[in-house]
């Protein structure tokens, strides 16, 4: 069965959407812990991000550079901080968390509640710093 991820890069379910190329997607993660928590997903359905081959794997890392950049550019975080969990999708993924002062902690705890219009503005935000 096709992951969650797969769905939504098939456009089967909606997703607040960052940015995309041929072989990457970025959207909001839905549970997000920090205003702008982004997903970088290679499209290709492999459980483990550590089973990519290395070409998928390196251009992954590039895909979520020039987007950390972005949420850098639009949100004006501190930096950007990098969670790599997978254990709830299996299907490879980097989060990318802004990080906004000294004392946020950077893991998958503490969900918020952001209205989806918010999450609209937020993604629009980043997807106009992109340059892939
Ligand atoms: P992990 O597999 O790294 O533990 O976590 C998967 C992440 O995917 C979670 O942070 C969760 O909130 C997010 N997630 C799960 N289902 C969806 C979905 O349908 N849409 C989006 N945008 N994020 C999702």
């Amino acid at each position: 069965m096709a992951s969650i991820f797969t769905k939504i890069i098939r456009g089967e379910l909606p997703c607040y959407k960052v940015a995309e190329n041929e072989t990457h997607i970025a959207f909001l993660d839905i549970n997000p812990v920090a205003e702008g928590h982004t997903l970088i997903i290679p499209k290709e359905e492999i459980d483990y991000l550590f089973d990519l081959p290395d070409t998928l794997l390196a251009d992954t890392i590039l895909f979520a550079k020039k987007v950390a950049l972005a949420i850098d550019n639009a949100l004006g975080p501190v930096r950007t901080g990098v969670v790599l969990d997978g254990r709830e999708v299996p299907h490879a993924h980097i989060h990318l968390v802004p990080i906004y002062s000294d004392t946020q902690s950077v893991s998958l705890g503490r969900k918020l509640d952001i209205p989806g219009e918010i999450m609209q503005e937020i993604a629009n935000k980043i997807a106009a710093e992109v340059n892939l």
